[in-house]
């Protein structure tokens, strides 16, 4: 069984479609990303398997667990937002901890997660500082910290880099892709930026309009894109 599997997946709001029958496997240690113009349904994709948003018909399998009615703390999957959503008055430390703090993680166990996640990251000398003392892609690192500690099986990013300039944003997608060599965890990684799919991915899912257009590593969507759609979008000659 994947890591993560969608079978004929619908979401509709207020009786509109916007996600229409999209059936997918994710292999385990996988980095995949869905790609495709605003309100294409990416970040609805991504909120039912986080469990943010319920799914309206079909089946998210987890491992091999039918998990459409699992709470999502339950699901073992961390989500980074777009918006980083930290605490300003607490440290970077603290910031990390935070979820452990609340659930009762014994103060050991925290601290060297916490660590460990900032070694990971390359931010120890940085923990004590508070959000407003880092720069956007420090922050964004914080978020990623925050999820690192939950050692989930699958991290979900949703457009992680958007907020960020473009030099950033480079180094940052280098971060990422070293992240997932160091973790071997599935990721799942939504972004609208073509060049950040195609040096991201493994496996691109390129959407449109709630539809799944084709499914590929990079080079087959570059070399043999399915449709009009994928070839303008991913800019290869077709
Ligand atoms: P993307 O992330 O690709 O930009 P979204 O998943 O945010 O796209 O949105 C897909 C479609 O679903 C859009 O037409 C959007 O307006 C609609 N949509 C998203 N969330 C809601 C909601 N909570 N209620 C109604 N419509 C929504
Ligand atoms: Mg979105």
């Amino acid at each position: 069984m994947a890591s993560l599997t969608l079978k004929d997946v619908y979401k509709s709001f207020n009786q509109t479609d916007v996600i229409t029958g999209i059936d997918l496997d994710i292999e385990h240690g996988e980095f995949v990303v869905f790609v495709g113009p605003s309100g294409c349904g990416k970040s609805t994709l991504l909120r039912m398997i986080a469990g943010l948003e319920t799914i309206t018909s079909g089946e998210l399998w987890i491992g091999d667990e039918l998990c459409n009615d699992v709470h999502p703390g339950d699901r073992g999957i961390a989500m980074v937002f777009q918006s980083y959503a930290l605490y300003p008055h607490m440290s970077v430390y603290d910031n990390i901890g935070f979820n452990m703090k609340v659930t009762g993680v014994a103060r050991d166990v925290r601290d060297a997660k916490i660590r460990n996640a900032a070694r990971i990251l390359q931010m120890e000398h940085l923990l004590e500082r508070k959000p407003a003392q880092l720069s956007g892609g420090q922050r964004q690192r914080v978020a990623i910290g925050r999820a690192i500690v939950r050692e989930p099986q699958v991290f979900l990013f949703d457009e992680p880099l958007s907020n960020l300039d473009a030099a950033l944003r480079v180094d940052t997608r280098m971060e990422l892709a070293k992240l997932h060599r160091d973790l071997g965890a599935t990721m799942v990684y939504v972004t609208h930026d073509q060049v950040e799919a195609m040096t991201l991915a493994d496996k691109i899912v390129v959407l449109n309009g709630g539809v799944v257009q084709q499914v590929g590593t990079p080079i087959e969507l570059y070399q043999r894109p399915a449709n009009r759609f994928v070839a303008g979008f991913i800019g290869s000659p077709k």
